[in-house]
């Protein structure tokens, strides 16, 4: 299935993850000649994430249940703690979210792709875009070798090294916190359908997580906006009250470090010949750093409006810029809400955080939200809930804290 390198192809991905993959299976689903161009030879590999996604938002483009092995556990319940220790629990009715082992996850979205008839050339990075008159005209490759196409569409990830070709402005480093994800072999006190996650001081910008297996092994990870995050893993492990206790004589056997995007989406993600979709867009939730379905769900919107362009022979920024339109209306409502829940969990300081899980505590928010299924789209989610006079109270508090820290 390798295509004939210089041979025009209809649109050229930048980038396998699993963005630039279900964006090439959509488009292969709607007759577009595709071909994907991945820097490694293997695909999910390494792999950097977590994993964690809702079940709902999974389900609503088709991918839940998955395939044996891809879905590591299934959780309906966290726990929330302060660096001294104080928790919160949330316990929902029915498992809301998954852990995905993200390399096969990846793998299958791509397997899809290509038996809808996209084209994956792997370890071919690629160097450039090649520009032309002002429009992009698909890419070149870092053997040399140029791939034209008559739309490309990059799904690079944070690194972003492509997009100012395309005269786009990326995140110049705002934004981002700087994470380290590693795998231990052992949890002890651990809830197997709970995930646990440290507050504060921890993990400064952000937050730290464990993510239990059901062998008793764990991903566990931090990110922070300053500072070398496996410093703050080390603390964590040998000096939180609880988090040494559940990851005491674990051995590490996987590091990664990799950066995550915090900002909200890049105002403009297209231009003459080209779109750009999920992380290299800052297509991820400001809150949690979760950008899989966000990702994949702008990437089904790339598809369709590369699609049409193709159609009409027209693929000017003009045309293209339905995708941005499409995009802000499905994000722009949670992102803003997210954007300032972010600022607000950054302004507690860890005295804040004892008090704000007792008060979570106090008030029975845990059992206002017991009955939540949506977790991606906060913004609407909190619209739901907003009705419970608990989640009242706490919006009420939390606005008043929130104003005291942003003046
Ligand atoms: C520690 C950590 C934990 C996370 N946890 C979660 C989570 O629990 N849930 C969640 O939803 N999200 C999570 N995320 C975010 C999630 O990983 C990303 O949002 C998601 O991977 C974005 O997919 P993507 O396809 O846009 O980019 P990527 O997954 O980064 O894929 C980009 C691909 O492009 C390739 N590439 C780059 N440059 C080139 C080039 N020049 N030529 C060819 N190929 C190239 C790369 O090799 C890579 O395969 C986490 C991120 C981190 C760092």
């Amino acid at each position: 299935m390798m295509q004939q390198k210089n041979q025009q192809t209809d649109a050229v991905i930048i980038g396998a993850g699993p963005v630039g993959s279900y964006t090439a299976l959509r488009l292969a689903m709607l007759n577009v000649k595709t071909d994907v161009y991945e820097e490694h030879t293997e695909i999910g590999l390494p792999s950097h994430c977590a994993g964690h996604i809702s079940i709902r938002s999974l389900k609503a483009i088709g991918y839940y249940p998955l395939p044996k092995g891809i879905i590591e556990n299934t959780f309906n319940a966290a726990n929330f703690y302060s660096p001294s220790g104080t928790k919160f629990s949330v316990r929902l009715k029915t498992p809301v979210t998954c852990a995905l082992n993200r390399a096969k996850f990846d793998q299958y979205i791509a397997n899809q792709a290509q038996r809808a008839g996209a084209t994956f050339h792997l370890g071919q990075p690629v160097q450039s875009l090649r520009v032309e008159n002002g429009y992009v005209k698909g890419v070149n490759l870092k053997d040399g070798t140029p791939v034209p196409s008559k739309i490309t569409i990059d799904t690079e990830g944070i690194s972003s090294r492509l997009l100012h070709q395309a005269k786009l402005k990326g995140l110049n480093g705002k934004g981002l916190v700087y994470a380290v994800e590693t795998e231990i072999d052992q949890v002890h006190d651990v809830e197997p359908h709970a995930v646990e996650v440290y507050m504060g001081s921890n993990a400064p910008g952000f937050y730290g997580w464990l993510i239990p297996r059901p062998d008793g092994s764990a991903k566990l990870g931090l990110a922070t906006d300053h500072g070398n995050p496996q410093t703050y893993l080390r603390n964590l492990m040998t000096k939180h009250p609880i988090a040494k206790r559940q990851v005491k004589g674990a051995k590490i056997f996987k590091t990664n470090y990799h950066a995550i995007t915090l900002a909200g989406p890049i105002n403009k993600a297209y231009s003459n010949g080209f779109l750009a979709v999920g992380d290299v867009a800052s297509q991820v939730k400001p809150t949690t750093g979760g950008g899989v379905i966000f990702g994949l769900t702008c990437g089904e919107i790339a598809a369709k409006v590369a699609k049409s362009a193709l159609n009409s022979g027209d693929v000017s920024a003009k045309t293209l810029s339905a995708y941005q339109k499409h995009c802000n209306k499905t994000l722009n409502f949670d992102i803003s809400f997210m954007l300032r829940l972010r600022q607000f969990l950054n302004s507690l300081s860890d005295e804040r955080w004892n008090s704000v899980l007792r008060f979570c505590n106090r008030l029975g928010v845990d059992k206002a939200l017991s009955d939540v299924e949506e977790i991606d789209y906060q913004g609407r989610m909190i619209t739901q809930v907003a009705t419970k006079p608990a989640i009242l109270v706490a919006l009420g508090y939390f606005g008043l804290l929130y104003l005291l820290a942003n003046p």
